[in-house]
């Protein structure tokens, strides 16, 4: 009989970089107004519901998933319009998508590069796939340091950039031309992140197959299927192959294959409601740019960064009356005062104004 081996603890056993992390923190958020998470707040019709309805009562929920997802792939591709020749592989929402590429390219002291502020889930994913992290400062109204962007290229040579088209948490999309330059100057991959791409006036879809190096990534997330967990990342089938090998092999369920087709099927809906998205964002803009103290950063997705003194305080104002947002000041540096809020509907925007003047007055 050996003897008890003694009790093994995480810290021990877990790797000192996990240890580190702060889980990726959800607020709760019942009976608010919910504007902190950057989803479509519009129902969709009755009749689509009903007929969503008849599909899910006669899912086969007994069976896997159809693997390769046939049907969606191909309605996906309808939609898109993919240029000729690319191939579209599915995620778990395209968060699944970052954490597959970094996996695919995380050779030892391989680096994954991005611009701060960003999204952050690419340095978190990078230190779970133990790579190493460049966040590359953008300039003060957020647009690419270019120099700065092409000289960090240079000298870290990173196996993947990420860059948000347009960017999360700033709102701005970068310029095209300056993106293409990174995208040239790369010895990696780099990966255009289309999260917002129904709310912006620009995307790199059309560029797909002009660089060897350059892949985009979508996600129906902001468009109205959060619940739903799809993304997508699209490209030439050299690089897909090798992804989908890293991929599980049911990662995207019967419900979501079906749900999403049927919605894509009745892509008009979302696109429509992503329009008035778009025009609340006018309006919500202006209301913001007309309060004194108040500092808005130009959008082309479906949230405002805005600056504001004192901001931590406005949020809690903002939460007492009811209305969730997300707060980013004690984040990055840049980030200093600043809170994001996603665009909702016309009277949760009339009632997230009120309660921000309410905060700010109250403070004055
Ligand atoms: C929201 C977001 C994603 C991830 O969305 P999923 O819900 O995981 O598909 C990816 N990139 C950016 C920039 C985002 O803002």
């Amino acid at each position: 009989m050996s003897a008890a081996s003694p009790a093994v603890t995480p810290n021990q056993l877990i790797r000192k970089e996990i240890q580190a992390l702060h889980a990726y923190h959800v607020p709760p958020s019942a009976d608010m107004i919910k504007l902190d998470a950057m989803e479509n707040p519009h129902l969709l019709p009755q009749a689509l519901r009903d007929e969503i309805a008849r599909q899910v009562a006669n899912a086969a929920i007994n069976r896997y998933p159809d693997a390769g997802a046939h049907q969606l792939k191909q309605d996906i591709r309808k939609v898109t319009q993919l240029p000729e020749g690319m191939d579209v592989l599915l995620g778990n929402g395209s968060d699944e998508i970052i954490q597959l590429l970094a996996m695919a390219v995380a050779k030892p002291g391989a680096v994954l590069l991005s611009v701060e502020p960003s999204f952050v889930m690419y340095k978190m994913i990078a230190t779970f796939v133990g790579m190493r992290y460049v966040g590359v400062p953008l300039a003060e109204d957020f647009s690419l340091d270019l120099d700065a962007t092409l000289a960090a290229i240079e000298r870290e040579r990173p196996a993947i950039v990420f860059l948000a088209y347009p960017n999360n948490p700033t709102g701005n999309l970068f310029d095209a031309e300056a993106v293409r330059r990174i995208i040239e100057a790369a010895p990696g991959l780099v990966v255009v992140d289309e999260a917002y791409y129904a709310f912006a006036s620009d995307s790199f879809i059309p560029q797909l197959g002009k660089y060897d190096n350059l892949l985009v990534m979508r996600t129906y997330s902001k468009l109205g299927m959060a619940g739903l967990r799809l993304g997508f990342i699209a490209g030439d089938k050299t690089w897909l192959e090798q992804l989908d090998k890293l991929r599980l092999p049911y990662n995207v369920g019967v419900l979501p294959q079906l749900v999403a087709s049927t919605l894509l099927a009745h892509h008009d809906v979302l696109l429509a409601q992503a329009e008035s998205i778009r025009s609340e964002r006018t309006k919500m803009m202006a209301a913001l740019n007309a309060m004194a103290g108040v500092q808005a950063y130009p959008s082309e997705a479906n949230f405002i960064l805005f600056r504001v003194a004192k901001a931590t305080q406005v949020f809690e104002g903002l939460k007492q009356r009811g209305v969730l947002i997300k707060n980013l000041n004690g984040g990055h540096p840049a980030l200093t005062d600043c809170l994001r809020v996603t665009v909702g509907t016309q009277d949760e925007d009339a009632r997230f104004i009120t309660a921000l003047q309410d905060s700010i007055n109250q403070l004055a």
